[in-house]
């Protein structure tokens, strides 16, 4: 296919959602460049490779779309036109299968982002993608030229459409930095705060327990959670403790809502039940039998299989005179207290929540208020859980963006013969 001259797609951030927008902008048969700050495209997408690449999920379209939560309306028709299934048939096409692991989330065959990524930018090239790297945009200059540094100096590139596709503000390293909020601001575009989404919580354990268990999984174990909105939530799985608090799975599914509560009460409290195949009444009995010389250590260990980090959190969270009583012990082991105070900070989160809103944006991603410029991907303020929701949102929000650039370019070009 050749690109038609006459008119040109900017697409500045070359992750998912950018990628995504200069294929879909290209098959319009427009003239697509695409600019990234980094030496190379795709940093943050290999990185989500590295754990596994969780391309999306393969449950039911209603139960999908309930992730996005509050933002599922804005996400339903991008989703319609770019879901799990097209997603999988995309990979497909570039030469790679997917599967559907036992948790129901796809992941490409290897499990690894690099080979769809090698072929995806094969096929952007044939395509006519011209791509420019180590070009940082540093926002607009007079007349609307887009203004990047680059290793040369500053350089002015006027273009016809542009797609914002600048991620969220996490992992700073890899290219995303948040660094185009202001910019976005300055010209009047509501964006909401970054915040960390899938994120680690600070506890403050003591100094003793860090030095001893960061980097330890807690597991088996139930985390349940009461928000202040009274829903409750019980899962099995398990979570890490990290040197000032905990991260993984089953924290990060609650992350939003963790976040929330502290952001509005200055603490979220969880409940850790450390003996998930015993219950209480058990519990109580085989604690109260003499332990004779034996330690509170091998007590624990013998009758309520808590040892290790299990034993530890108990030493840690529960107050020592607890020990001495058989019912306060086992009511613990059940239903163990865990504060949180603080979520770590955004550049360590998996995502970010916050960005542009959907209000100021039209059905085709266009900024109302900015004619011709689109946005796309993680920088928009939708949120979800991992599972690979995030980047079937990213993939289907770059595409609709970049789709609608091309239209708008055709439209203003009939316009103007029009005259
Ligand atoms: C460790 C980790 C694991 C993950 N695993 C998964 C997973 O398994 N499944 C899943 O669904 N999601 C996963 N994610 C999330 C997923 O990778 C992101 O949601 C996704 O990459 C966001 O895509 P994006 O295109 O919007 O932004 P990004 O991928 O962040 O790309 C944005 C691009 O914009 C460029 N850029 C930013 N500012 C500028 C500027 N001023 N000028 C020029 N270029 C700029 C950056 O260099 C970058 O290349 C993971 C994330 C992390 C950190």
């Amino acid at each position: 296919m050749q690109p038609n001259q006459g008119s040109s797609v900017a697409i500045i951030g070359g992750g998912p959602a950018g990628l995504m927008a200069a294929e879909a902008a290209v098959s319009a048969r427009a003239r697509v460049d695409v600019y990234d700050a980094m030496p190379s495209v795709g940093r943050k997408f290999l990185m989500a490779g590295r754990g596994g690449l969780n391309l999306t999920h393969s449950e039911p379209s209603e139960a999908f779309l309930l992730r996005y939560g509050e933002r599922r309306t804005y996400l339903a028709p991008l989703l319609a036109g770019f879901g799990p299934d097209a997603l999988r048939a995309w990979a497909r096409g570039l030469g790679v299968e997917t599967f559907v692991g036992s948790s129901g989330r796809v992941f490409p065959s290897g499990m690894k982002a690099a080979p769809l990524l090698r072929s995806w930018l094969h096929r952007l090239r044939a395509a006519g993608v011209n791509f420019h790297m180590h070009h940082r945009w540093s926002g607009w200059g007079e007349h609307g030229t887009l203004h990047f540094s680059t290793p040369q100096g500053e350089r002015a590139v006027r273009a016809d459409a542009l797609v914002l596709a600048l991620g969220g503000g996490s992992w700073g390293r890899l290219g995303s930095t948040g660094a185009w909020v202001p910019l976005l601001v300055a010209r009047g575009v509501r964006v909401a705060p970054l915040r960390p989404a899938n994120c680690g919580f600070d506890v403050g354990w003591s100094e003793h327990f860090s030095a001893r268990y960061a980097g330890h999984p807690v597991k088996p174990m139930v985390l349940a959670y009461t928000g202040p909105d009274g829903v409750e939530s019980r899962q099995q799985g398990e979570f890490m403790i990290t040197a000032t608090g905990v991260e993984g799975g089953l924290i990060y599914a609650l992350s939003a809502r963790l976040r929330d509560a502290i952001e509005a009460q200055g603490g979220a409290l969880l409940h850790l039940d450390l003996a998930p195949g015993r219950g209480l009444e058990r519990l109580v009995r085989e604690l109260s039998q003499g332990r004779g010389s034996s330690s509170m250590a091998n007590q624990l260990r013998r009758r309520a299989g808590i040892d290790g980090v299990k034993a530890g959190l108990l030493r840690e969270l529960l107050p020592a005179a607890d020990f001495a009583d058989p019912a306060r012990l086992a009511a613990a082991i059940k239903a163990l207290p865990l504060r949180l105070i603080a979520p770590r900070p955004l550049d360590e989160a998996i995502s970010s929540a916050g960005g542009v809103a959907f209000e100021a944006l039209d059905e085709r991603l266009m900024i109302r208020d900015l004619p011709g410029v689109f946005c796309a991907g993680e920088m928009l303020d939708w949120e979800a859980p991992t599972g690979g929701y995030l980047l079937t949102a990213c993939f289907a929000s770059g595409r609709a963006a970049g789709a609608g650039a091309a239209v708008w370019l055709d439209n203003a070009k009939s316009t103007a013969t029009q005259r």
